[in-house]
């Protein structure tokens, strides 16, 4: 299996960057081979992962100069998940892609000759619909969109698809929705139960079966750079992203 995840709404603070972390440590435990990419200029998965966001280092580099992708990944604390890190100049590369050629597919073109190498490269997305997103939907197999068990959390919902439909209609055509990740679960609430309802009814079909639950031990891992099975591998949270990974691996 070579497969590439971007993972992605345009909603911020929804748990993608949780996700691509844990997901990516969860599918590496299991002996696959995975690289996270951080297409965020706020870097929190390179954070998150215990690395630094390092002048001259990271996904910036590959995407505006050209550089070997090869060259720029790094072997993180877990065994088999690798990092292609943020550095502090992708900040500027919404605004320079506008102006570079071929500017949606420069992602893509970087990650073929790599894309051998892993069984999971995830993109984890900024909280936009820019260039920066439209490059890793263009990039991609699939698309994973993390959405917080909240209402209202549907709203920019028809936004990201009608992205979705002008990528698929103009630089990758096989794109397709991996699944609708539910997180911050509280099931002590009814809200939460509600708004887990109304996606089921009204998105048939894409809504994943696994659910991640709110906890805190997922919100303090990153801040020990390291992802949940590390940090707690008991706890709740790690579980919900072991499933996640079985499940996505099955399907
Ligand atoms: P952004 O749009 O800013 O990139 P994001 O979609 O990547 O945000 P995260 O950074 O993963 O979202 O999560 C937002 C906040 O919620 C973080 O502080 C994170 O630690 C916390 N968080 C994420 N998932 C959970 C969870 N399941 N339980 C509790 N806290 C969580
Ligand atoms: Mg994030």
């Amino acid at each position: 299996m070579n497969k590439i995840i971007a993972i992605a709404n345009q909603k911020g603070g929804v748990g993608k960057t949780t996700t691509a972390i844990n997901l990516g440590a969860s599918l590496a435990l299991k002996n696959l081979r995975v690289l996270i990419v951080d297409f965020d200029p706020q870097g929190m998965a390179t954070v998150g992962l215990g690395k630094a966001k390092e002048k001259g280092k990271g996904i910036y580099q590959v995407v505006l100069n050209g550089q070997d992708v090869m060259d720029y990944m790094i072997p993180t604390e877990v065994e088999n998940l690798f990092l292609c890190g943020c550095s502090p100049e992708l900040s500027g590369a919404e605004a320079e892609l506008f102006q570079a050629s071929e500017r949606e597919k420069r992602l893509k073109k970087a990650l073929e000759s790599v894309r051998k190498l892993f069984n999971f490269i995830l993109i984890d997305c900024p909280p936009s619909l820019g260039f920066l997103t439209i490059n890793a939907l263009t990039a991609a197999d699939s698309i994973l969109i993390p959405v917080q068990a909240e209402f209202f959390c549907m709203e920019g919902i028809p936004d990201l698809f009608h992205t979705l439909d002008m990528v698929r209609t103009y630089f990758n055509p096989q794109l397709y929705i991996e699944g609708i990740l539910l997180t911050m679960f509280d099931e002590r609430t009814n809200l939460a139960k509600q708004v887990a309802e109304e996606i089921k009814n009204s998105l048939k079909g894409v809504l994943l079966n696994t659910v991640i639950p709110r906890s805190i031990r997922l919100a303090e891992a990153p801040s020990f750079g390291k992802p949940i099975i590390l940090y707690d591998p008991k706890s709740k949270g790690a579980e919900a992203y072991m499933n996640l990974a079985e499940e996505l691996i099955r399907k």
